[in-house]
């Protein structure tokens, strides 16, 4: 074998988060050599600094300003460089990495995001919440600093697999399979009484709780489709889902000539992770194996739009384009939170999401802008959030006084 030309010098944002984490392990298991540039968290300073304290980065940075001092105390003496607040963060981003894994959860990332592929980075792009709400140039913005956009996301990852950009014409379908999240079998009923502990118990997959609770309704697959339309510059009527329980095949791409290529492994992100890390090359590690004659049968199913909305409300706002997919993105993390933080119920997500964007067209805030993209995408996230707060305050009320 061949020397691997793996990258160097890399970053971490999101460090201490489920990707963040694998991330760093598999730097481990993989036993590659790396200089870590920036560690970067929302608000963990114990998990940082520990991190920190192991690996070495050039500057640790806290997102969350106030948590700075406890940074500094803990890594006292240390001799390493630390930093707070969010411009700190896309900072750090930008520094010199070659590979930066981008692993914040939410709308947060799309400003580290943009400076490390503005920076010419190579970015493994966990965060799909920036794609969503600024897609198109964040592609752009990588192309032409002469960096890329390499997928983590399972589905996506595997479709980049089995992708041939040079037969991208004669390419009908993508298919990306869905586990169908926690309430599979569930009818809209048993859902309405669903809890916040229910919900974050994702059958195959162990992550963050934002994307467990868009999992259990499916708007983790609604955001997937729009990432998967920008990332491979496809229609959304040639994007499909299929529900596959089981989570071993990760996606699918059908042809023109009816040969149809899927990528399988066992649900494991650090497989998609190291695919992005050693991309083209392939990168050795203890890998659990799959062992297709003892996994079981695999199942696909057609996904159920009435009991999972929030599918088709992310497919509407792909197909309206403009500011929609942002302003869902938007209503969606304030609905999330609001319902993990037990202000409403999971059925109320989807609607939370579905009435904000009513609200956003009936006020023509969902129109294409002529302004600079990532300020309209800040604008959009921006007015969502008050919007869907509305939506979540007026379910909260009472309805008899
Ligand atoms: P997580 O909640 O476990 O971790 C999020 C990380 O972001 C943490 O390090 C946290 O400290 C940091 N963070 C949170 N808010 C921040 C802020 N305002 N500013 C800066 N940093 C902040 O989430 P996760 O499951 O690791 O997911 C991260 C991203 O990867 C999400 O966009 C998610 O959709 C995507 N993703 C995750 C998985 C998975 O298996 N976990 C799979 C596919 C895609
Ligand atoms: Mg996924």
């Amino acid at each position: 074998m061949g020397p691997l030309s793996l990258p160097r010098k890399v970053s971490v944002l999101g460090s201490t988060g489920s990707i963040g984490v694998s991330t760093l392990d598999l730097f481990d298991q993989a036993k590659v050599e790396v200089e870590i540039v920036a560690l970067t968290a929302g608000r963990n300073v114990e998990q940082l600094a520990e991190q920190a304290l192991k690996w070495r980065p050039q500057i640790a940075v806290i997102a969350d300003e106030a948590a700075l001092p406890r940074l500094r105390e803990l890594l006292a003496g240390s001799g390493l460089r630390t930093a707070g607040g969010a411009a700190a963060v896309a900072e750090a981003a930008a520094a010199d990495a070659q590979w930066v894994m981008s692993a914040i959860v939410g709308f947060a990332g799309l400003a580290p995001t943009l400076a490390a592929a503005r920076a010419g980075a190579v970015v493994a792009l966990a965060n799909k919440e920036s794609l969503i709400c600024a897609g198109p140039t964040l592609l752009r913005t990588a192309k032409l600093a002469g960096g890329a956009v390499i997928p983590v996301d399972s589905e996506h990852s595997a479709i980049f697999q089995v992708f041939s950009p040079s037969n991208a014409q004669h390419v009908a379908r993508l298919i990306l399979t869905a586990s169908g999240g926690p309430f599979l079998g569930w009818s809209r009923e048993q859902m309405g009484r669903a809890t916040p502990k229910q919900a974050l118990a994702h059958p195959n997959w162990s992550m963050g709780a934002k994307i467990s609770i868009d999992s259990a309704t499916m708007m983790n697959k609604g955001l997937e489709v729009i990432e998967a339309a920008y990332l491979f510059a496809m229609p959304p009527e040639r994007i499909e889902v299929l529900i596959h329980p089981q989570s071993i095949v990760h996606s699918l791409v059908e042809y023109a000539d009816g040969s149809t290529l899927a990528q399988l492994g066992p649900p494991d992100m650090r497989s998609p992770i190291a695919c992005a890390f050693a991309w083209p090359d392939r990168l050795p590690w203890p890998a659990k194996r799959l062992d297709l004659a003892r996994s079981g049968p695999l199942s696909f199913d057609e996904p159920d739009l009435e009991r999972f909305p929030a599918l088709r409300i992310a497919k509407q706002a792909l197909a309206a384009g403009g500011a929609a997919p942002a302003a869902m993105n938007g209503a969606d993390e304030i609905a999330v939170a609001a319902f993990l933080g037990g202000r409403i119920g999971f059925l109320d997500i989807a609607s939370t999401v579905e009435e904000t964007l009513a609200r956003m067209d009936r006020q023509n805030l969902l129109r294409p802008s002529d302004n600079d993209p990532v300020d309209s995408a800040r604008v959009t996230d921006a007015t969502a959030r008050r919007v869907a707060g509305e939506v979540v305050n007026g379910l909260m009320a009472p309805v008899h006084a």
